[in-house]
């Protein structure tokens, strides 16, 4: 079965994200970094976000991982870029939702990752879609649990 044109885009868009990945690489002033792996794929993403008064003022990734973990990354990054964390906490419910098929609306706020609502339809592949994002959730959460304790 040939692939719609739709489909056509949407796998250039995840092409492009996974070669030419947005925000790559690593911060040295970075207040809280994390590195997580999803070994089902073999993918292994470290985070490192600079968070300034409960911001994000600048975010990174870097390691290996497959097209769409990669992608993934790069695009959420994008959307999280100078989000508060609760924002950014809020972008990563309505991800994990989207990629396992429950949300398809009010997605504009996630920029091109609207993209990858395509991968609820392969449960394998959902776990490199949310990896990084699950890696930011959780970096976020420790951030805010030292300041809590401070
Ligand atoms: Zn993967």
């Amino acid at each position: 079965m040939a692939l719609s044109r739709l489909d056509q885009l949407y796998r250039q868009v995840i092409l492009d994200h996974s070669s030419y990945p947005h925000h790559h690489g690593t911060l040295e002033q970075a207040t809280d970094q994390i590195v997580l792996n999803n070994p089902t794929c073999g993918d292994v993403i470290q985070l490192q976000l600079i968070l300034e008064e409960d911001r994000i003022n600048d975010i990174r990734f870097s390691g290996t991982g497959c097209a769409i973990s990669t992608a993934s990354a790069s695009m959420m990054t994008e959307a999280v870029m100078g989000c508060t964390t609760q924002e950014a906490l809020a972008l990563v419910d309505q991800f994990s939702l989207l990629v396992q098929g429950k949300e398809d609306d009010n997605v504009e706020a996630l920029g091109d990752a609207a993209i990858l609502s395509g991968v609820s339809k392969f449960p394998a592949r959902i776990r490199c879609a949310t990896l990084a994002w699950k890696g930011l959730e959780k970096a976020l959460s420790e951030a805010r649990k030292e300041q809590d304790n401070e």
